[in-house]
């Protein structure tokens, strides 16, 4: 079943062969699922232009589509051991990562998204016409391709299918290749809800299967997530074909701030939550570090010591605290960064190896003495990775701002103090689409998700996902004369 691609309600074979999928904590084959090829592209946005077009789904009452919505939220609750224990075998996040965030998320994403179905608003307009009347209507785009990364599968997918299908745009969904175990029986699960046939439709592949739906003058919208590079060729390819609207989620590299007035243990405990998350394969990551010289010393320590007590190991063990990273190639990438910032001269105070011989595992690891023009604090890391800098003063916040600012990046960013004032001016200065005050990056599906600069174009969640999957029109009544 799962080396089959689901188009058109149906599980139908992938003509261009398979791709195996990992068990990042043991290497060993998981699963082979279908290789899409621009064929099956086709077949897929073909059979979500035809659902988008059909009555079946055009028709069906906001009541009934809202039900739905609701009917596959209870369904991801009642599968909710499976699907976690799917994600951490596929994915390597420890489980209880998997059950309270990933499935839980997913699950409340769709009944956030099935309660809006029924408040979907027109306005009417104050036009200066005679006998006219102007109103407004919000209507879906189409076929929107959702192309997910392999950090947080279920959840992030669940932020794009639940708006997309509340809106009443038909969709065609491909995982990452790395991760796309709990996308497909998602899939299956939205099937049994009983949305209609065409409507959610799944292609797993690699890249080029992203790409084809990129080019595809029948899609007619892009939510991505992943990284800022695949973003840009994203637009790019957006351009060049029929200009597809476009939401894009992208890389970061918060800052965070700890004042001299800060609870230090607070801050620590926030930072390793915020730092350490999923491995530190988290968009929001807090990663770079700006504490004041006054509590530089014991911010280090406690941190150092902070993560050598965590428990590194496989996702399955109920002990583990942090799991694998999920690939070959990123426990590649995390250990030339490390590498970068030892030869670049930062004090590597912890950590810094790969860690056992399977697996794809990587000590959690802090750096002190980092500099504001090391790789390891300008570039995404997307690992455990720690870097601490400090600065002098908390007169000139200014300063401090302007250093958390020297970045492509917005996507967010964290204050630790007990000053409101400083709090203010802080979240104020920050550029960046989210800004946690004394707590770790959390996503909420009231509350809006979104980059500055580099990091997107847009924004998740809440109403703001509404107006990303709908687009505006306007109907002028003339009724005079
Ligand atoms: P990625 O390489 O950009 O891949 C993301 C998705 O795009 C995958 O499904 C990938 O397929 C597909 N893809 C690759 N090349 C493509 C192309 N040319 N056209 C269309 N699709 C293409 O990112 P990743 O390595 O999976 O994820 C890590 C990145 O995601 C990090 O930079 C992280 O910061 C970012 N991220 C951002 C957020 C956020 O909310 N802002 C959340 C999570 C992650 P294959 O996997 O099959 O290549
Ligand atoms: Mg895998």
């Amino acid at each position: 079943m799962t080396t089959k691609l689901f188009i058109n309600g149906e599980w139908t074979s992938a003509t261009g062969g398979s791709i195996a999928t990992l068990n990042p904590a043991t290497e060993e084959i998981l699963d082979d699922v279908g290789f899409a090829s621009t064929v099956d592209v086709d077949a897929a946005v073909d059979a979500a232009r035809a659902a988008f077009n059909s009555t079946a789904w055009r028709d069906l009452l906001p009541v009934a589509r809202a039900r739905l919505l609701f009917r596959l939220a209870d369904l991801i609750e009642a599968h909710a051991d499976e699907l976690a224990e799917l994600e951490t075998r596929d994915q390597g996040q420890p489980l209880g990562v998997s059950r309270t965030i990933s499935v839980a998320g997913a699950a409340e994403h769709f009944r956030y998204y099935a309660g809006w179905v029924t408040k979907i608003e027109g306005r009417t307009s104050p036009i200066s016409f005679p006998d006219t009347h102007h109103y407004t209507r919000r209507e879906p785009i189409g076929v929107c391709a959702l192309i997910t990364p392999w950090n947080f599968p279920l959840m992030i997918l669940a932020w794009k299918l639940a708006p997309a299908l509340a809106t009443g745009n038909t969709v065609v969904i491909k995982p990452a290749e790395q991760t796309p175990l709990t996308a497909i029986r998602l899939v299956e699960l939205a099937a049994e809800a009983g949305f209609p046939a065409g409507v959610v439709n799944l292609v797993t592949g690699d890249g080029s299967t992203g790409q084809a739906l990129v080019d595809h003058p029948h899609v007619d919208k892009v939510s991505f997530t992943g990284s800022t590079a695949v973003g840009r060729s994203i637009v790019a390819g957006s351009a060049a074909s029929n200009l597809k609207k476009i939401t894009l989620e992208l890389g970061g590299k918060a800052p965070s701030i700890i004042t001299a007035d800060a609870d230090i243990d607070a801050a620590v405990g926030g930072n390793l939550a915020g730092g350490m998350l999923n491995s530190g394969q988290v968009c929001a990551a807090y990663t770079r570090f700006y504490v004041n010289k006054k509590r530089e010393a014991e911010f280090v320590e406690k941190m150092a010591a902070g993560v050598s007590g965590m428990k590194l190991g496989a996702g399955m063990d109920p002990a583990t605290q942090l799991g694998p990273l999920v690939s070959q190639r990123h426990l590649d990438h995390v250990e030339r960064m490390v590498t970068v910032g030892r030869a670049e001269g930062a004090e590597l105070v912890t950590g810094g190896s790969r860690s056992g011989d399977v697996g794809y595992f990587f000590q959690p690891t802090v750096f002190a003495g980092v500099r504001d023009d090391m790789a390891i604090a300008t570039d995404e890391v997307f690992g455990p990775v720690l870097s601490i800098m400090s600065y002098d003063d908390d007169d000139d916040l200014q300063d401090l701002i302007n250093r958390a600012n020297d970045t492509d990046y917005g996507l967010a960013a964290t204050v630790w103090t007990k000053d409101l004032e400083k709090a203010h001016r802080l979240a104020n200065g920050i550029r960046a689409g989210a800004i946690f005050v004394n707590m770790p990056p959390v996503p909420d599906m009231a509350a809006p998700w979104g980059g500055f600069k580099t990091s997107g174009w847009g924004n998740e969640m809440g109403p703001y996902s509404i107006d990303a999957y709908t687009q505006v029109k306007g109907v002028w009544m003339h009724y005079g004369n």
